[in-house]
């Protein structure tokens, strides 16, 4: 190993995964250092505020999370990016147009044939007339188009393969601890491994460790920034309630279609721009589920995730209980997963809400708890407002008077029978711990993802987020990593 590098990049997830295969393209002189090694292991953090469910939402691996992610890709709506007055600093320094090259450039690499297929008025006729099948109120509600490749890309082979033709140096089993900054430039990073500590040095440093250990890598290199670790944010989801339909549905695109072998498609609805500027609500999706039995059950996501348990071979009792006695959700997860083309006659409204930023929800070092090589561990504060959770509320009451007609829906039960803001879970979405602003008094990273009084220090990864939007957050990551790695080559 060298001592000094052109580039360092920290972790390897979606954000680090993408931006080391894109600076392959123009250097040959990078140095990839990842925490963890080729299985999956749960990261080490103090849990204070609401559940993440970690063991199953985040995992310490080569490729990171895109060990476990399910590769649901969209991107954020336009209005994610504004200036909304009802949400307080909602306003990102880009737009969704200098975003958009980046993602359909990246799509390539995740296995999209037809980008355009994002946008209804690019469908195709058949797949069009499926969206039309259900009756809502389109004055209101918007499709919102999801596209899935079911050959799910795993940064872990891809990077093993840049390792073997030495177009990388990859160490793993390797922990950045914190950078040692001067005078406005990161110098090296303090690297601990087999219970030693290193330094190795590089031209540019980027940090791509997640939105979770991002904040505290910079917190222990004394990165002086009140707003570092604030704003965590996710989209907290669950069965909203359910409606009837009068007359049974086939609506495969509702559930996931696909429309060639190898990609799926499926559409959630959206409140229009008008709807949220009147309600002064986020931009939440939602998902009409196809459901075999009236009455709606909150554990799918818990149950989701004991499957998952199943694939890691960590499985409870407690897991198999949750599988075994919910036959109808095991059914919903089949018909998803094999795009069965089901008649259906209740669909559960499924919300993946935006969850807005707030600074009581947060990430911080540890006062008292320190890692193996002394350094202080994150502790997590992951918190919902009470005005996301009246926000949800007031999402129900516009779909029942306004969303969906009496003559063709029945709402099955009343909002009041679930307690959702004990219901809402993580949906491993995990973002906003180091936002991006137009100046340091308002964010950690410029619109280049550049740190904010440090010339060579980058952070790509979830953490740069500023609000949630809806969708998931993985295309996003990619799309602002392609975008960093053509920064960075002009730079050059
Ligand atoms: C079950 C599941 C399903 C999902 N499905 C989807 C989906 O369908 N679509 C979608 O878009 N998103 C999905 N996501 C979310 C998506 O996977 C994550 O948002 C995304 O992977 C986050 O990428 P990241 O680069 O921010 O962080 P991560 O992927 O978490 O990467 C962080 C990397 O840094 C390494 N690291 C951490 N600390 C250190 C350190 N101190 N030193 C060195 N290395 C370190 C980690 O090992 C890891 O390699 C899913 C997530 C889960 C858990």
């Amino acid at each position: 190993m060298k001592e000094k590098y052109d580039y360092i990049v920290v972790g390897t997830g979606i954000g680090g995964g993408t931006l080391i295969s894109e600076l392959t393209k123009f250097s040959n002189d990078i140095l990839v250092v990842e925490a963890g090694n080729l299985k999956h292991n749960s990261p080490n953090y103090i849990s204070k505020g609401r559940d993440f469910g970690l063991r199953s939402t985040s995992s310490i691996q080569l490729g990171g999370t895109s060990n476990l992610w399910h590769g649901v890709l969209s991107f954020l709506d336009d209005i994610d990016f504004k200036q909304r007055d009802w949400i307080k600093g909602s306003k990102w320094p880009i737009t969704l147009d200098d975003l958009m090259p980046y993602y359909k450039k990246i799509s390539k690499s995740f296995g999209i044939k037809d980008f355009e297929y994002f946008f209804e008025n690019k469908l195709p006729e058949d797949l069009n007339n499926e969206l039309k099948s259900i009756p809502f109120n389109r004055n209101i509600l918007n499709n919102k188009l999801f596209q899935q490749p079911l050959n799910i890309l795993n940064y872990k082979h891809k990077l093993l393969k840049l390792y073997q033709s030495k177009k990388i140096t990859l160490l793993q089993n390797s922990k950045v601890c914190k950078l040692n900054i001067d005078n406005g430039k990161a110098i090296s990073v303090v690297i601990g491994t087999d219970n030693k500590l290193y330094d190795v040095s590089a031209n540019n440093i980027i940090i791509c460790s997640g939105a979770l250990e991002s904040p505290r890598i910079l917190q222990n290199s004394n990165v002086n920034n009140p707003i570092i670790g604030k704003y965590l944010m996710d989209h907290p989801m669950g069965n909203l309630c359910q409606v009837k339909f009068k007359k049974p549905r086939k609506a495969q695109i509702y559930s996931a279609k696909k429309y060639n072998p190898h990609i799926a498609i499926k559409t959630g609805l959206t409140f229009s721009l008008d709807i949220q500027k009147k309600h002064k609500i986020p931009n939440h999706c939602f998902y009409l589920r196809p459901s075999f039995s009236q009455g709606i059950n909150n554990k799918s996501e818990k149950i989701k995730l004991s499957l998952l348990a199943f694939k890691d071979g960590k499985i409870s009792l407690k897991d198999i209980f949750y599988v075994l006695s919910n036959i109808n959700i095991a059914f919903q997860i089949l018909t998803y997963k094999l795009s069965y083309n089901a008649t259906y006659k209740f669909a559960d409204l499924f919300f993946v809400s935006e969850q807005t930023p707030t600074e009581d929800s947060f990430v911080r070092l540890s006062k008292d708890k320190k890692d193996e090589y002394g350094y202080p561990l994150a502790e997590i504060n992951w918190n919902i407002s009470k005005s996301d959770v009246e926000s949800v509320e007031k999402c129900y009451e516009i779909l029942k008077k306004e969303g969906f007609s009496n003559e063709d829906f029945e709402f099955t039960h009343k909002f009041e029978d679930i307690d959702w803001s004990n219901n809402f879970t993580s949906a491993a979405h995990h973002v906003g711990t180091c936002r991006m602003a137009e100046n340091e008094n308002d964010g950690v990273v410029d619109k280049n993802l550049k740190v904010f009084g440090i010339d060579n220090l980058y952070i790509c990864d979830g953490s740069i987020f500023r609000t949630g939007g809806n969708v998931n957050n993985g295309f996003t990551i990619a799309a602002f990593a392609t975008r960093l790695a053509e920064h960075l080559k002009t730079k050059k």
